[in-house]
């Protein structure tokens, strides 16, 4: 009997809801912020990663409206062929200053830029060190590379510095997250780049939510450290923190002009239209100049804290706008994350494959739009919700 191929995909996604591991999405009906509405209902957002509240700013708004009326809605061509614009040009120069390398590269997203960085540096006769809690983006890029794939428990650097001592590999590269995507904790830089001048290895840091929330001007998490090498290839997204959309890789002159030539997913693609270059300049600004954005997200941080403190479920020890609530079962953290939805909240419930097994949580994360009447009603909700079986 010729069996039907659906029949198999349907198996998969009862398998899903049976583990409740089925994912749903939200559809929003107004522009990203901390209030936002959701079949005609309003919430309170704690689900985005716009830190500094700059997706829907008026300022950048009206830099989008010019920018489209100076460059049109589409590059129409990959940067190699036509589609490199003065506006992008602007832009790498702009970031590159700002996160203090020689020069930078603009990708279409952060999934796209780890995938070039990482492919066009890393080969079958090189090897890539992975923190086990790094962005999914990375450990695709490094299967696709064909390296061999080595990754070590979250910060256990004396297991990477074991891997790096036993590595034969032409080439080695360190990759990882600056600021972990889903725990919100630093990566320990400083100490890495030493094992990277120690074992002569490249060190790619992903600082996807780093990026205009850390460091002097909110110049990242290098700057937060205080840290420069020519060793480093660091990499952050501009549709973060940066409130728009796209991602940019930041190096010594040889690897950007290494990435021009070899990286699949810089040259295969379409360039981003201009006009969001143009706005991300405006948005660079507003980084540099609204310290107040990064002050807010600092105080609701510690209010969040104290608000939490008495609940029977702990907050990871973060001191990022990424403040995760660790809840255990999948079950338990998609019912509390409904129950506060029934409430008028949202906060997502990241379960496993994105996390451990086991460590389901509520990944709070906080905007500089946020009041502090916010933080004290989710704060109460959640006290409200203690004795949720
Ligand atoms: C979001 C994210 C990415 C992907 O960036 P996009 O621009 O959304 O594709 C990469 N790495 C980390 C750590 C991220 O959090």
């Amino acid at each position: 009997m010729p069996s039907d191929p659906r029949s198999l995909l349907n198996e998969q996604l009862r398998g899903r809801k049976v583990k409740k591991l089925y994912r749903r999405r939200l559809t929003l009906e107004t522009p990203q912020s901390t209030r936002v509405s959701v079949a005609g209902r309003e919430y309170l957002a704690f689900c985005s990663n716009d830190y500094l509240a700059l997706a829907n700013h008026p300022g950048l708004i009206e830099a989008a409206c010019e920018g489209a009326m100076r460059y049109g809605v589409g590059a129409g061509a990959s940067h190699l062929i036509s589609g490199h614009s003065s506006a992008h040009h602007e832009l790498e120069d702009a970031l590159a200053r700002f996160v203090g390398f020689p020069r930078a590269l603009l990708f279409s997203t952060g999934y796209m830029a780890n995938a070039g960085v990482v492919t066009a540096l890393a080969g079958r006769t090189d090897a890539i060190f992975a923190d086990k809690l790094n962005h999914a983006s990375l450990n695709d890029a490094a299967l696709a590379s064909r390296a061999k794939f080595l990754r070590y428990p979250h910060l256990d650097l004396p297991v990477l510095e074991r891997q790096l001592t036993a590595s034969q590999a032409r080439r080695k590269l360190v990759i990882t997250d600056a600021v972990f995507s889903m725990d919100g904790d630093i990566a320990p830089v400083a100490s890495l780049l030493a094992l990277c001048d120690k074992y002569d290895a490249w060190l790619v840091l992903d600082d996807a939510h780093g990026f205009g929330v850390l460091g002097g001007q909110g110049r990242g998490t290098l700057a937060h450290f205080n840290i420069r090498s020519q060793r480093i290839i660091y990499m952050a997204t501009l549709g973060k923190a940066a409130g728009v959309f796209g991602a940019f890789v930041a190096a010594s002159a040889d690897v950007v002009e290494t990435l021009i030539q070899e990286a699949r997913s810089y040259i295969y693609t379409t360039a981003a239209p201009p006009l969001l270059s143009h706005v991300l300049l405006k948005s660079l600004d507003l980084i540099k100049s609204e310290a107040w954005r990064r002050q807010k997200l600092t105080q609701h941080t510690i209010a969040l804290k104290q608000e939490l403190q008495s609940l029977r479920w702990k907050l990871l020890p973060s001191e990022t706008p990424v403040q995760p609530l660790i809840i255990g079962e999948n079950d338990k953290a998609l019912r509390i994350s409904e129950a506060l939805r029934q409430q008028g909240i949202l906060v997502p419930a990241i379960r496993p494959p994105t996390v451990r097994q086991g460590t389901a949580r509520l990944r709070i994360s906080l905007s500089a739009a946020h009041t502090a009447e916010d933080i004290i009603r989710l704060g109460s909700a959640l006290r409200g919700l203690g004795s949720v079986p």
